[in-house]
């Protein structure tokens, strides 16, 4: 960029794209802080598509802070149940209850006080103060850093904490004071749909005159990747009872002293919601969680399960491939299971929060038939 006259024009024709091309989305139409900040939580990691019906549904039962900050976790957990990442959940409904405690339910409106508030980072403080209050805060995530390292042609990982300060720098550079909330939405939409990952589509970008990246034409290799982790094989063995009228059995989230002897990973893999029995195997997966079944289920009198094998699920979370193994076990009645509680195994979600890989574990049982 030349001089002040190309940041002007810069400006200029990202926010014009922006104004005329940008998607309708629910969050959009609105500036109240509560939901652009659950609209930005629900997006960390998470594709538009998946978070539009999760996000209405959301809404409905809990329309504003009090409401949520007024909840049960458990209630919070299962509107979550299906999103992944439960953490973000778990912050939420926390920030929630600091922001009724500290700021009398007032989302607050700087960038120290939001900060303090659990699972908001700079990213996130960034995008609802400028959306919205016009808080003068470049965002910068992922998508924001891949336009960024294009447009100015930068090489090499950029997370490495000098190269992720020069992005940021060029973000504030480039940051328009007079539209915060537009600007830094028009960014994102910029690395949304036009600056993708794989194959941008310069010819439609509306700053591709300015673009180093494009112009050596190396824009699609930038960022440079990152060095992958070696994936670590995982296996896991589930146990899922299943009475004559088809109801289960889930656990409670584990935490610290579980009742059965969790792998250190299994609470991340469960997402610490209500899951199946769960134990981690390396030999005969039936074996070691007959075992531990046997030790689980109240008053000895199950010492005869007959475990079904009901294929495999396989299920990756971050570097970990994770085959589990499911087990029908068909029972007249169901045991006793300290804090167990009974679900119907058709729709383990009905009552209570559970990750994805439940819900698959459970698809993969209801597919064995319940005469074996
Ligand atoms: Fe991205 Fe291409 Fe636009 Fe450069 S010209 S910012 S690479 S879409």
């Amino acid at each position: 960029m030349q001089n002040g006259g190309d940041l002007v024009t810069f400006r200029k024709q990202l926010l014009g794209w922006f104004r005329q091309f940008q998607r309708e989305l629910p969050w959009r139409k609105t500036r109240d802080p509560y939901r652009i900040w659950l609209s930005e939580i629900m997006l960390q990691q998470t594709r538009v598509a998946a978070v539009i019906p999760y996000y209405d549904r959301f809404l409905k039962r809990f329309p504003d802070v009090q409401a949520l900050a007024n909840a049960p976790e458990e209630e919070v957990l299962r509107l979550w149940s299906g999103l992944g990442y439960y953490r973000r959940a778990r912050n939420l409904h926390k920030a929630a209850q600091q922001i009724m405690a500290k700021h009398g339910g007032q989302f607050p409106m700087t960038a120290g006080d939001v900060l303090a508030l659990p699972g908001i980072g700079n990213y996130t403080a960034a995008a609802i103060l400028s959306i919205a209050f016009g808080n003068k805060l470049a965002v910068l995530d992922g998508n924001v850093a891949r336009v960024l390292a294009r447009l100015a042609a930068i090489r090499g990982d950029v997370r490495e904490s000098q190269r992720w300060q020069t992005l940021q720098d060029n973000a504030n550079f480039f940051f328009d004071p007079d539209s915060p909330g537009d600007w830094n939405q028009a960014m994102m939409e910029l690395g949304a749909t036009l600056c993708t990952p794989k194959s941008p589509q310069c010819l439609l970008c509306p700053v591709a005159q300015f673009c180093e990246g494009r112009k050596l034409g190396i824009a699609e290799s930038l960022p440079e990747k990152r060095k992958k982790r070696a994936n670590v094989e995982v296996t896991l063995a589930a146990g899922v009872f299943a009475d004559e009228n088809g109801w289960t059995l889930l656990l409670p989230p584990p935490e610290e002293e579980s009742t059965v002897a969790l792998a250190d990973y299994i609470p991340t893999l469960v997402s610490r919601l209500w899951h199946f029995p769960t134990v981690s195997v390396t030999g005969d997966p039936g074996a070691k969680l007959h075992a531990t079944l046997r030790k689980l289920v109240r008053g000895g009198r199950n010492g005869n399960l007959r475990l079904v094998p009901a294929g495999q699920v396989r299920h990756t979370v971050t570097y970990r491939d994770i085959t589990i193994v499911p087990f029908r076990i068909n029972v007249k009645k169901l045991p006793r299971i300290k804090d167990a509680r009974r679900v119907p195994l058709r729709d383990v979600s009905s009552a209570l929060p559970v990750s994805n890989l439940t819900r698959k574990v459970a698809r993969a049982v209801l597919a064995v038939s319940a005469a074996r």
